[in-house]
């Protein structure tokens, strides 16, 4: 069983979080340190500590977890501008919190999609 972690203490309220939705798959809330107008986190409640965990038996976990993002986007009025999904994956993806997590963002225009480096 892979360990709790933070998020795990936002899905049972033993930390506040402003939660957006919650169901039996599935709990999103705001981040903390929103990098757009838009910034909540879509996360599964069983904890999946990265997306190359993901087993076959998570398909319909996954599958909310957009489905979810995609109604918090219509809630918020920002589907017709337009988002982003993000999923960072372990230490070169970004990866901070080793509870799966889907970045929804949106709410102003985002801009490219990465920093270009120099030789990529
Ligand atoms: P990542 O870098 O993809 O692992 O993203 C982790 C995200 O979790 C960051 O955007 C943080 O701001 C956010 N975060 C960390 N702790 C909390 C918390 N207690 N409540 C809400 N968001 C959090």
């Amino acid at each position: 069983m892979p360990e709790e972690t933070i998020f795990s203490k936002i899905i049972c309220k033993e930390i506040p979080a402003d939660i957006v939705y919650q169901d039996e798959l599935v709990t999103a809330f705001r981040d903390i340190n929103p990098q757009a107008p838009t910034h909540v986190l879509i996360i599964p409640n069983r904890v999946i500590p990265t997306v190359d965990d993901l087993e076959e038996a998570d398909e319909p976990t996954i599958g909310r977890m957009v489905r979810v993002a995609m109604t918090i986007a219509r809630d918020e009025g920002i589907a017709d501008d337009g988002y982003r999904l993000i999923v960072n994956c372990r230490e070169h993806g970004g990866q901070e919190v080793y509870h799966l997590h889907l970045h929804l963002m949106g709410g102003r225009p985002l801009g490219p999609m990465l920093l270009r480096k120099d030789g990529l």
